[in-house]
């Protein structure tokens, strides 16, 4: 949430997806996911069950962030219609460019809990979960799960806080200001239209929905902070009370779903107290937050699976609430997440022969690539960019990455020819006249991997010269285009 940068996620990945419900047998659930109401609907609500459900029933939209704020509009409108009589819908507010501020509301509870999600424009992964959310509790109704929910919660939802910075699919609104900063300010309208609900409703807990930095990483040796969590601090201290125990007493549960579903990549956002944040005013003001920063995690479906992830804990979250878990819960699984550090690469080259192009001799080390998403420009439909960039140079072993390549007895050099494939004999330029990218740090992370192909043997000779031999072009790194 105080970072611009997304997570990444178009990078070809090799690791396993997470959240597969298949991998991941019912018996894996926590034990608290299945001691209260019936048999079948505790079944239901393990996380291996979750997660199946939503592979099932999930609500068609785009990837996250290619979600529209028309897109939004149409899915509360279809939200509504399809469970007539139980969810509410109203305006309370417009963005700066006029767009509606939309409130969904379904329960009939004593308990109000409020959700909004995308108040950074850039961090969408929360806005279609929301809409399984409200789908999951349509189609589940008749369950004991379902009929605890709307008894004894409210659940207020503001999908798409920031509409306008999401058509642009920037951080900021349309002023220019980071929502999250406006809490005391309150120059923002959308910051006005939270402010005026929390006051409105008076929830006992929020949720504050946000994607994190595509470096975010936990634990040792770093994995990647795929959902990292938050029970918001309301005063610098950081002091404990009535209030915040719940919040981390609910991520705790949340902690304890996801686990099994992504293990060692849930993390502990910094508990810093800052000053002019929604989630810490909240606390202030009387509404506990839980905050869900979702992060980078690896595939080429990633942004699915982050949706997945986020629905997922949303039901337990919501679910402890209203089954009573979640007053009588430990707050162990919470205390003991690994904190949020930024060691994790999108890409690490290991082992190369890097040829930089600077002119100096080569040497053997590892090379770092960090991706990030904007949308494209121009006309057509709405569709990301990456760009990438040399992010670390050297001896990289501390970081984790999202895609390692072992590229032992290979050189790595800039991409130097546009048009040559994976397979290609190519001749490398003379490097004292080059003129175009290096390996660096900072430069653009298009790269080649190169076998010599005079010898069978590894070129790891710092003395070899490189402009009297033919490679072959093992290995184009090109992030955000797409591996088959
Ligand atoms: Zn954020």
């Amino acid at each position: 949430m105080k970072t611009p940068i997304l997570p990444v996620l178009l990078v070809a990945g090799v690791a396993a997806l997470p959240g597969c419900a298949a991998r991941h047998p019912a018996a894996t659930a926590p034990p608290s996911a299945a001691t209260s109401a019936s048999g079948g609907a505790a079944a239901a609500l393990g996380p291996a069950a979750l997660a199946a459900w939503w592979d099932a029933h999930h609500v068609a939209l785009p990837p996250a962030p290619l979600v529209t704020y028309d897109d939004m509009v149409a899915a509360a409108a279809r939200a509504v219609d399809a469970d007539a009589g139980r969810v509410a819908r109203e305006v309370v507010g417009r963005s700066v460019e006029g767009r509606d501020l939309l409130h969904l509301t379904v329960g009939r509870g004593p308990t109000h809990v409020l959700l909004w999600s995308q108040m950074h424009g850039d961090e969408p992964s929360a806005t279609p979960a929301i809409f399984d959310l409200l789908e999951w509790i349509r189609r589940e109704r008749g369950t004991a799960a379902v009929q605890r929910l709307e008894d004894r919660l409210t659940v207020h939802l503001v999908p798409m806080l920031n509409p306008d910075g999401a058509q642009r699919f920037i951080r900021r609104n349309a002023q220019g200001i980071d929502i999250n900063r406006d809490a005391l300010h309150l120059q923002t309208p959308e910051g006005r239209a939270l402010k005026a609900l929390r006051d409105r409703l008076q929830p006992v807990l929020g949720f504050n929905l946000h994607n994190q930095n595509g470096q975010t990483s936990a634990g040792s040796p770093p994995k990647p902070a795929t959902i990292s969590l938050l029970a918001v601090a309301h005063d610098a201290a950081r002091s404990d009370s009535p209030r915040r125990t719940m919040a981390k007493q609910t991520a705790a549960l949340v902690r304890e779903a996801l686990e099994p579903l992504i293990p060692g990549q849930v993390g502990r956002y910094s508990d810093e107290f800052e000053v002019r944040a929604f989630g810490d005013n909240l606390g202030r003001w009387g509404t506990a937050v839980v905050l869900i920063e979702s992060g980078p995690v690896s595939g080429a479906d990633a942004d699915q699976v982050l949706v997945r992830l986020n629905f997922v804990a949303l039901v337990t979250a919501l679910d402890g609430l209203a089954s009573g878990r979640t007053a009588a819960h430990p707050t162990a699984a919470y205390d003991t997440l690994p904190v949020n550090e930024s060691n994790l690469l999108s890409i690490r080259i290991r082992n190369a022969t890097i040829a930089s192009g600077t002119g100096v001799a080569p040497f053997v080390g590892d090379i770092g690539v960090n991706t990030s998403r904007a949308l494209a420009r121009g006309d057509g439909p709405r569709r990301l960019q990456v760009a990438s960039r040399i992010a670390d140079l050297g001896d990289l072993r501390v970081f984790g990455a999202l895609e390692d390549v072992d590229a032992t007895g290979l050189t790595a050099t800039p991409a130097f020819d546009d048009a040559a494939r994976e397979g290609d004999l190519v001749r490398m330029p003379d490097w004292s006249a080059w003129q175009g990218a290096t390996i660096a740090v900072g430069q653009p992370g298009a790269l080649f991997l190169l076998a010599p192909v005079s010898t069978a043997a590894p070129t790891t000779s710092a003395t070899a010269s490189p402009l009297s031999e033919s490679w072959r072009l093992v290995r184009r790194v090109q992030p955000g285009v797409t591996r088959p």
